[in-house]
C-alpha cells in the first residue's frame, strides 16, 4: 500500500493517464462541448447507466431541451417521457426542478462555485466536483466507481472502497494525484481507464499507462483488488396489479411524487400481504389506492423485475370496474385511457411490458 505520495510518482501518474487519454479518448457526444448544462445532463444519467445506453438518451434529450430555459419551461410529463426506460426517475425530476431554480436563482446561468453547485438539486459532491472540473476546469478530484477501482489498485488499499476510512483515503489520494492545471482533462482521463483498460474483471494491464506506477500490477494481483465486501442479499417481493377495465379503457395511476418511481405511471397495484391470495392484493390495492371496488379475472401476465435493493415477480390480472367514484387516495393522479393511447404517458419498465403485451392483443374489451 503507497502511504506516502512520492512527487515523482504522482507527475508520472499524471502524465502518463494524460498522454493516453489524448490518444484513446472515445468519442462521447458529452465531450465535445465545455458546456456545463450538456456536462450536467451528461453526468446525472451516467450516474445509475452505462455509457452505451446513455448515448442515444443524452442525444435525443439535448435535442428536446437544448438548454436550461428550454428544460425549465418543459413540463414535468414530458421530461419523465424522455427519460422513460432509464431508471431511477428521480434523478429526471430533480434535472427538472433544477433548471427551474437556475433560471430563478441564477438569472439561467450556470453557477460556477462548489458551494452553489453542491445546493442545487440532486447535485452531491462527486457531481459537483465533475461539473466544476471538466466545465469550468477547476482543481475539485472526481472519484466515482471506477476512479476508486484504479486507486485501489495503484495503492493496494486493503479494505473494501465502501467504508468509510476507504472512501477518505480514496479521496485524499485522488486528490494528490490531481494537476492543478488540467483537473478537468485528467479526471476524465482517469475515469476512461477505469471504464477501459482497469476494467472489474479482467484488467488489462500490459496496455496500461499506469502500469509502471501500479502496486497490484507489479505485485501480479491486479484482480485482488479492490477488497470485496460481504454481499448482501437482495429481498424478493410477490406484487400484484390491475388491469381495470371499464368498457375500452383502462384504469391508470399515477405515483406520489417522492419516492421509488415517483410521478411515472403505472397499473394500480402492491406488494401481497403474509398468505393473501393474490387477486385479494390486487382487489385491496385498488381499492386503497383509487377508492375503487374491482371484480378480478384471470392472470394476464407474470413479469421479474430487477431494481437495485430488492427484485419482484409482478402478477398482472385482467379486472372489471365494479362501483366507486375514482379519488387519488394511495397515489396522486388517475386516468381512464384507452389502450392506443398508453405510450403518452411515462412508465416504469416492468409496466412497460404490460403495454406492449397489451397492443399485441388483437382484441380488447
Ligand atoms: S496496471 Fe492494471 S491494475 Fe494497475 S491501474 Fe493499470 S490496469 Fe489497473
Amino acid at each position: 500500500m503507497i502511504d506516502s505520495f512520492d512527487s515523482t510518482w504522482t507527475r508520472n501518474c499524471q502524465r502518463s493517464v494524460i498522454k493516453w487519454f489524448a490518444r484513446n479518448a472515445r468519442n462521447l457526444p458529452w465531450r465535445a462541448t465545455s458546456d456545463p448544462y450538456q456536462i450536467w445532463i451528461s453526468e446525472i444519467m451516467l450516474q445509475q447507466t452505462q455509457v452505451k445506453q446513455v448515448i442515444p438518451y443524452f442525444t435525443r434529450f439535448i435535442q428536446l431541451f437544448p438548454d436550461i430555459a428550454t428544460l425549465a419551461a418543459a413540463s414535468l410529463d414530458r421530461v419523465l417521457k424522455a427519460w422513460e426506460g432509464m431508471g431511477y426517475y428521480s434523478r429526471a425530476r430533480n434535472l427538472h426542478r433544477t433548471a427551474v431554480q437556475i433560471m430563478t436563482e441564477y438569472g439561467g446561468v450556470f453557477p460556477q462555485d462548489m458551494e452553489s453547485v453542491k445546493n442545487l438539486k440532486g447535485i452531491g459532491p462527486y457531481t459537483a466536483a465533475a461539473i466544476l472540473s471538466i466545465a469550468f476546469n477547476q482543481p475539485y478530484a472526481v472519484v466515482d466507481g471506477n476512479v476508486r477501482r484504479v486507486l485501489c489498485r495503484l495503492s493496494m488499499w486493503p479494505e473494501a472502497p465502501q467504508m468509510l476510512h476507504s472512501k477518505k483515503f480514496l479521496q485524499s489520494m485522488a486528490e494528490k494525484l490531481l494537476p492543478k492545471d488540467q483537473p478537468g482533462i485528467f479526471n476524465e482521463a482517469m475515469m476512461e481507464l477505469g471504464a477501459m483498460v482497469c476494467t472489474p474483471l479482467e484488467p488489462n494491464c500490459m496496455a496500461c499507462p499506469l502500469a509502471r506506477q501500479c502496486r497490484a500490477f507489479q505485485e501480479s494481483v491486479p484482480s485482488a483488488f479492490p477488497v470485496k465486501s460481504p454481499k448482501k442479499v437482495r429481498p424478493h417481493y410477490q406484487v400484484a396489479a390491475a388491469l381495470v377495465w371499464r368498457r375500452n379503457e383502462l384504469l391508470i395511476a399515477r405515483r406520489p411524487e417522492n419516492g421509488l418511481l415517483g410521478g411515472l405511471w403505472e397499473f394500480p397495484g402492491g406488494k401481497q400481504k403474509e398468505k393473501e391470495p393474490l387477486k385479494m392484493t390486487a382487489e385491496r390495492e385498488v381499492q386503497e389506492e383509487l377508492g375503487v371496488k374491482i371484480k378480478v379475472n384471470n392472470l394476464f401476465m407474470v413479469i421479474n423485475h430487477q431494481y437495485t435493493h430488492f427484485t419482484i415477480t409482478l402478477h398482472v390480472f385482467s379486472s372489471e370496474y365494479v362501483k366507486g367514484k375514482p379519488q387519488p387516495i394511495g397515489c396522486s393522479d388517475f386516468r381512464w385511457v384507452r389502450v392506443e393511447e398508453l405510450q403518452q404517458y411515462a412508465f416504469p419498465r416492468a409496466n412497460s411490458k404490460i403495454i406492449e403485451e397489451l397492443l399485441r392483443m388483437p382484441v380488447r374489451p
